[in-house]
């Protein structure tokens, strides 16, 4: 017998408390993980293999609930180099001429989308109709119209559909958001997220409004966006924005360089953001109530994260965000668990809701009302 498990059962044996288990695994705590765990795994398919869906594979290797098992691409070569990175069966795997009979193949129950923005209303449409729940990267579309057919194309299915937003599981952020919802910081008042790094090379698809759907925005703004809905609690109901471009020949027209805007709450809160492509260094969320402050920086990278309150340091240790973004999702889709901030499309939906207003706002240099 494994001498791990053999390990396990005396321990059982002798009736030690549970929580005394993961101290002994530190040495790789996945496969400690892994041998106790005996409940429903999802098992997902990759649709588009970039930079961003490899991440997300080599995460998903120390999920102990969620599980690689199929790829989507339009390029042969990329296939064969997950199959045999990722242990691939060839069974599981569709170029995009052939994933509809997706639907034909029991051992895939959920597809996720990584491609260019614009492409994935359609994959997830496809996602649907093939009846696998679909989970999809953001932004979720380009468009809120968008979104909400995506929304009402997984309902009709009877499918969930997921977006991306692994900030939503991050245990700094969780604190922040518990102190928040405890009254720990008092009535919030403002909320500031400034998002944006320098954009390289200017062929690359983020700088084409055809696959992108707009600018820095739709990339990285969209973190502020979100940030500030789940930093302040409630949903806002204006938006103002401006617009800066200082290279009209890399961002051409409809692809936002740099935009600042700011939301209003309900409640009086306000929250002022900036999104660009044309600055590095701006990773940073800070939220101001009448009693209590908290500040990160970096505030949505990859992480560690940090983070501070007016209590002192956040020292909950990091953890690799699309390894517990995909756990907790398989828990969403299988055991209907309830996330402490939502990643339904109707989130997704919500923030599109939002880019809508801020690039109307910036057009028609008025204050636009939001109804999310
Ligand atoms: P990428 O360019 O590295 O990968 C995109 C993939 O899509 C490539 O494999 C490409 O071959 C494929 N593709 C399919 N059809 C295509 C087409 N018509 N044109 C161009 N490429 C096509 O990009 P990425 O950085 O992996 O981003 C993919 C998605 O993931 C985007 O929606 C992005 O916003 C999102 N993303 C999310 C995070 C996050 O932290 N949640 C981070 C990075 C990217």
């Amino acid at each position: 017998m494994n001498s791990r498990r053999d390990f396990l059962q005396k321990l059982g044996a002798a009736a030690i408390p549970l929580s005394f288990l993961p101290k002994l695994g530190s040495a790789n705590t996945t496969a400690f993980a892994d041998e106790r765990y005996e409940g429903p795994v999802l098992r997902v398919a990759i649709l588009g293999l970039g930079s961003y869906a490899t991440r997300v594979a080599d995460a998903m290797q120390a999920c102990t609930k969620a599980k690689l098992v199929g790829v989507i691409s339009g390029t042969a070569s990329k296939i064969t180099a997950w199959q045999s990175k990722y242990n691939i069966p060839a069974k599981n795997c569709y170029d995009y001429s052939t994933f509809d009979n997706i639907k034909n193949n029991p051992d895939i129950d959920a597809v996720y989308v990584i491609t260019p923005n614009s492409l994935h209303h359609d994959f997830v449409l496809r996602t649907a109709k093939a009846g696998k729940h679909a989970i999809c990267e953001k932004p979720m579309a380009v468009n809120a119209k968008e979104g909400q057919a995506m929304v009402e194309a997984c309902k009709k299915a009877n499918v969930k559909l997921l977006v991306g937003y692994r900030m939503h599981f991050e245990p700094k952020t969780l604190e922040i958001v518990r102190m928040r919802k405890a009254g720990e910081l008092g009535q919030i008042m403002f909320f500031q997220g400034l998002c944006g790094f320098k954009i390289g090379d200017p062929t690359q698809w983020r700088l084409n409004r055809q696959l992108a759907g707009g600018g820095a925005m739709m990339d990285i703004g969209i973190y502020a966006i979100n940030g500030s809905r789940y930093m302040v609690g409630e949903e806002p109901i204006w938006v103002t924005a401006q617009e800066t471009k200082t290279d009209t020949v890399k961002f051409k027209e409809g692809v936002d360089e740099t935009i600042q805007f700011q939301l209003g709450f309900p409640s009086g809160a306000v929250a002022t953001c900036l999104s660009t492509y044309n600055m590095n260094n701006l990773d940073r969320f800070f939220l101001n109530g009448q009693q209590g402050w908290a500040e990160m920086q970096p505030s949505t990278g990859y992480g560690p994260i940090k983070g501070r309150t007016n209590k002192g340091e956040l020292t909950h240790p990091h953890v690799t965000h699309q390894t517990v973004q995909m756990d907790e999702m398989a828990g969403i889709i299988l055991e209907g668990k309830q996330p402490i901030v939502p990643v339904d499309g109707e989130e997704g939906v919500k923030d599109l809701k939002i880019i809508d207003g801020i690039y109307m706002a910036v057009k028609s240099g008025k204050k636009v009302d939001l109804k999310l």
